[in-house]
């Protein structure tokens, strides 16, 4: 089977860190161009100013791997899908619900794969979680979310902007993980989002969540975290409690617990490619409309200017 000949488009932070060795260590793929208005690109791959660009000249490509921010993703994932281009978008899908819903239509309509891409669905502790999670009760959840925006973020503008979400560009992942592992949908009951009086995105979020039998569910975000960084789930059952920490790497159970490894982009990518092969589509964007009901109910509050 010929590989899938993919671009990235957006070859930024994220495409450098994990796509780039994601791709190159999948044979399912081959690494055909990559997209972005100021970058040089990659030593030995053909490099575009613009999907535009790609489109008109080539090189010819199956698939798109979208790794710009979220502001400008829908209009160049609806060029590619109308050239039946299968599509990676990187989380979020979307600056907002209503445009992933039309990609999500017109991928039916072109019959072309769309993937919502979740990378820290993938990490190595989480199928065991939902798998323990499953059968027990739950009776409360702790999520604390707490990084350092300086390290983590140092310099990207578009984060702080209109749908650039702010904290909950990482607080976003801790709820993909929590949709999935949970044997219950939630929903939000209150939320204090923190906004720095210079930033339309906010810094600090504080929320609680019910699921559908009533147990609650706190969320604990923070970019102003130095020191020691926290990427924690904590699920207290009837049978003791797991904690997921590391983003999903570690898991901890009352018998035991288990250090995965790296795994979210090559399992992303092994994913993206069963879905093309399959011809279906997984485009699941529950943990953005957590999100936007964040935005939609919570109350703001002002602190002091945000400074890179
Ligand atoms: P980034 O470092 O700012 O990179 C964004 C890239 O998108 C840049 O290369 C930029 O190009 C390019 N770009 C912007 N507009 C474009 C357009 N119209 N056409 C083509 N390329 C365009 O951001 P990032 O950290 O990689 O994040 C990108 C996405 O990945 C975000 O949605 C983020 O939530 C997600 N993500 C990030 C991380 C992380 O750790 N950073 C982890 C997982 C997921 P120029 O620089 O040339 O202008």
């Amino acid at each position: 089977m010929d590989p899938i000949r993919i671009a990235i488009v957006g070859i930024g932070k994220i495409a450098r860190d994990q796509h780039v060795p994601a791709i190159r260590g999948n044979g399912a793929f081959s690494l055909a161009a990559t997209v972005s208005p100021h970058d040089a690109g990659l030593d030995g791959v053909p490099h575009l100013p613009s999907l535009d660009a790609l489109l008109a000249q080539g090189p010819a490509v199956d698939a798109i791997a979208l790794c710009t921010p979220p502001q400008v993703r829908h209009d160049l994932a609806a060029q590619a899908l109308a050239k039946g281009i299968h599509l990676f978008l990187e989380k979020p899908p979307g600056a907002t619900l209503c445009e992933v819903a039309a990609l999500e239509a017109q991928a039916r309509k072109v019959d072309v794969t769309l993937f919502a891409a979740w990378h820290s669905r993938f990490a190595a502790g989480v199928a065991p979680a939902r798998a323990w999670l499953a059968e027990r009760r739950i009776d409360r959840v702790s999520i604390v979310w707490r990084e350092d925006v300086r390290v983590w973020h140092p310099g990207q503008a578009w984060i702080w902007q209109p749908g650039g979400l702010g904290v909950f560009d990482p607080g976003i992942n801790a709820l993909s993980i929590a949709t999935h592992i949970l044997p219950r949908p939630f929903f939000l009951k209150d939320a204090t989002l923190v906004l720095p009086e210079n930033r339309a995105a906010p810094i600090a979020a504080d929320m609680m969540f019910r699921d559908t039998a009533g147990a609650p569910i706190h969320m604990d975000l923070d970019w102003r975290q130095t020191g020691p960084q926290s990427w924690d789930i904590i699920v207290e059952t009837d049978a003791g409690t797991l904690k997921l920490s590391h983003g999903g790497a570690v898991l901890h159970l009352p018998s035991e617990t288990v250090h995965g490894e790296d795994v979210e982009y090559a399992g992303l990518y092994a994913r993206f490619a069963a879905l093309i092969r399959g011809g279906r589509s997984d485009v699941d964007t529950t943990p953005l409309a957590l999100v936007a009901d964040a935005f939609l109910r919570g109350v703001r509050e002002t602190t002091q200017a945000f400074h890179d």
